[in-house]
């Protein structure tokens, strides 16, 4: 570290002479770090970057990571010592470089992805997960793994989530979902509302003007099948909102002779 101005500043004839400190200040800067819990010894011989400490750098100023800074400082200390240097125009610059940094540090800034909340398992943080198809445990071992579209929940938003991580249930329009500790995690318990009693004859003409032809079993005390995939989830919801009742689904339905399709049990219907 005492020579890594000399790597920096190539051509200066006066570099090999300005580093960052000396062998006896860099042990103690080197335990300052892992004190702090910006590095860790791995063994005897490796010290790494903590997660705080990657993070740490990110967020500083380039100029103020960058090593070339603090060996142009040594430099112009020396010339300040060697009286070639007015000490008032050095500390001129390190105000307005204080000044800019502090400015530009009161723009917020985010880093690393946020955790939604802690693990009903482990503990540990719950992050949305990269792609925004999952949210998960950030200990892989845990195996906490929450699907944002399921067929046996609707579409958990960032927000629900945290929401489900803090208070362990959520109420949407379909139900009241519970957060478990084991898979599938989430489960749907009850409707949350009052369900209004549907009548077969206007949801049927409802999904007939949709184009879509419903299968009812309710008369043989079984569930009422909507045919179709995700695609006609938007139509789902719609009656999930107007009547108030949950609607399961099943990728291998056999009243619709297997074939994907959302059912709502016969007794909502009147
Ligand atoms: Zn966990």
């Amino acid at each position: 570290m005492e020579h890594a101005g000399s790597k920096i500043l190539p051509e200066d004839p006066e570099a090999t002479e300005i580093g960052l400190g000396t062998p006896a200040t860099r042990a103690e800067i080197i335990e300052k770090i892992i004190d702090r819990g910006y590095a860790k010894r791995i063994g005897k011989k490796a010290i790494i970057p903590t997660d705080a400490g990657i993070r740490l750098i990110e967020v500083l100023p380039e100029k103020l990571t960058s090593p070339a800074m603090t060996v142009e400082w040594e430099k112009q200390l020396a010339e300040i010592g060697s009286g070639t240097k007015n000490p008032d125009s050095f500390m001129c610059g390190i105000r307005q470089l204080t000044s800019s940094i502090v400015s530009s540090a009161a723009v917020p800034y985010t880093f690393g992805p946020v955790a939604l909340g802690k693990c009903p398992i482990c503990n540990g943080n719950v992050y949305e997960g990269k792609v925004g198809k999952n949210y998960y445990c950030q200990n892989k071992t845990c195996g906490f793994n929450v699907w944002k579209k399921a067929a046996f929940h609707p579409t958990i938003s960032p927000e629900d989530m945290t929401f489900l991580l803090k208070n362990g249930t959520l109420k949407k329009p379909s139900g009241e979902y519970t957060l478990l500790k084991e898979a599938p995690y989430i489960q749907f318990e009850k409707a949350a509302f009052t369900p209004v009693k549907v009548d077969e004859a206007e949801l049927s003409a409802y999904l007939r003007s949709k184009g879509i032809t419903p299968v009812s079993k309710v008369a043989s005390h079984g569930s009422f099948w909507i045919p179709g995939g995700f695609e006609i989830k938007p139509i789902i919801q719609e009656i999930n909102k107007k009547y108030h009742v949950p609607a399961g689904f099943s990728k291998d339905a056999k009243a619709l002779g297997h074939r994907p399709g959302w059912f709502i049990k016969g007794g909502y219907f009147i």
